[in-house]
């Protein structure tokens, strides 16, 4: 933003205080103004005038409470995103202002607000300097909001100052009654209390806790310290793996076509969109390839660091090792994707392409992939309709049964692309790969996983002008079965 525009919102700003006749819309008109130009300022990091543009406005709303939560509100809403601070200090003014007007739903609406800004951990010193003596000021009216304060600080810190937030987060939410919130502080607290090996004080804060239906994060936090107590604690019996049945696109995209047309129709060549949609990860290194983060778990409803043992846990992700409780045929069945550096035409569809194009193949190789998916990209709905209509003149027209055969094999790719497109989204431009999706490590499929997991390792290991020939590795991987 230039020093131009900031004069400009200046001028608006003192136009608007001249044309206030007091009515609701020239005050409105000068609400605006202001808002645009402290946001300007805030951008422009010009801090100064910003906190006085402020200091200059406040003043014309504070006849009417409801104006003054609004204008806070609005602020806090539009400065979040540059400086999280500046919306709880907002907010938290507009919860006051709602306090004391006894405006029951405001008041949650906006704690939810300040809870959400908040929610960025390990944020700004300045950010928790504030929470804190927000914290500490909303713990009579709101105990319960103090003790969610209470938690988020503690969860931006660690050793002893995330300790002292977690106990004063216990202390509050005990206060409130609330005893959901009580477990999740508890839980906290007693998982920096084993860090440190205070394991007889975890342990006694958690059997302490008053019991509650679903209090699965801190049940399996206390088994996890009597284990490491050498308390006896069973374990749930191992649940085999459920059977899956594996998407048939997935089964098209891993099995070598017989008949490209065919295939095209099953929706073997997979396009971006639903490589992104399927991909439960990235995979970045050879080492993510048996991820647990991504697959999910190698042992049924367990995490990965052991925290989570059992069904009772289903559909929890750790925070310690981040990986879902979920059954282990997942395994067989999620996806990750591998983002390539530059676009590999796919090996077994570039005839495809060039039949398309009506380019002969050894033409066709001369042509960079991304000016091939330039061209590919050319095939949209309109032109392959437009297409058909034009072979099927071809055939009728063609003198020769030669040049009638081969408008007669493109007719059938493009009706093959229209009815992909209709069913798995394939468009042609899938022929050229930006990302390679990467098959569930125990996939249920008749190859050899070992060499399949290698060549994707030689992908990911690649650099990029030997992509290509790492990603032909890949299908001839799964190829040779
Ligand atoms: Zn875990």
């Amino acid at each position: 933003m230039g020093e131009g525009l900031r004069g400009e919102l200046r001028e608006a700003v003192a136009a608007a205080a001249q044309a206030d006749d007091g009515t609701p819309e020239r005050l409105q008109a000068r609400l605006d103004a202001a808002c645009r130009l402290i946001v300007a300022l805030v951008d422009d990091l010009a801090d100064a005038e910003a906190d006085a543009v402020i200091a200059e406005t406040l003043p014309l709303v504070q006849h009417d409470a409801q104006l003054e939560i609004e204008l806070r509100r609005r602020l806090a809403r539009e400065l979040v995103t540059y400086e999280r601070y500046r919306a709880v200090v907002q907010l938290s003014a507009a919860l006051e202002a709602a306090q004391a007007l006894g405006l029951a739903v405001l008041e949650a609406e906006l704690a939810e607000e300040l809870r959400a800004a908040m929610r960025d951990e390990g944020g700004t010193s300045t950010l928790r300097t504030t929470s804190s003596a927000l914290a500490e000021a909303s713990r009579a009216a709101n105990p319960e909001l103090a003790a969610r304060m209470q938690l988020s600080l503690s969860a931006s810190e660690t050793g002893a100052i995330a300790e002292q937030h977690a106990r004063t987060s216990v202390e509050l939410a005990r206060a409130s009654g609330e005893v959901a919130l009580l477990h999740e502080a508890t839980a906290r607290l007693a998982e920096l209390l084993a860090e440190r090996d205070e394991l007889a004080e975890a342990r006694a804060v958690l059997v302490a806790l008053p019991a509650l239906a679903h209090a699965r994060e801190s049940r399996a936090l206390l088994d996890e310290i009597r284990r490491r107590l050498d308390e006896p604690v069973v374990d749930p019996p191992e649940v085999a793996a459920i059977s899956v049945p594996l998407d048939p696109q997935l089964r098209a995209f891993a099995t070598r076509p017989h008949n490209l047309v065919q295939s095209v129709v099953d929706g073997g060549l997979l396009g971006a969109d639903k490589i992104r949609e399927w991909s439960s990860g990235e995979i970045t290194k050879p080492a993510d390839l048996e991820s647990q983060l991504v697959f999910g778990p190698v042992r049924s409803y367990w995490c990965a660091c052991g925290r989570y043992r059992g069904r009772d846990y289903a559909g929890i992700v750790c925070k310690r090792c981040g990986v879902e409780v979920i059954d282990a045929a997942a395994r067989r069945t999620r996806t990750g994707h591998i983002t390539l550096r530059e676009p590999v035409v796919h090996p077994w569809y570039a005839p495809v392409a060039a039949l398309l194009l009506d380019l002969p193949h050894a033409e066709l190789t001369a042509i960079p992939p991304f000016e091939l998916q330039e061209r590919l990209l050319a095939f949209d709905a309109a032109r392959l309709e437009h297409l058909v209509d034009e072979l099927k003149y071809a055939i009728v027209t063609a003198p020769k049964a030669r040049i009638a055969d081969a408008a007669g094999r493109r007719l059938a790719l493009v009706e093959a692309f229209r009815t992909a497109a209709a069913r798995t989204f394939t468009q042609p431009a899938s022929i050229v790969l930006a990302l390679v999706p990467v098959l569930p490590p125990n996939v249920d499929l008749p190859i050899d996983r070992d060499k399949v997991r290698d060549a994707y390792a030689q992908i990911l290991e690649a650099p990029a002008r030997s992509q290509a020939a790492a990603v032909a590795g890949l299908f001839g991987a799964l190829a040779a079965h």
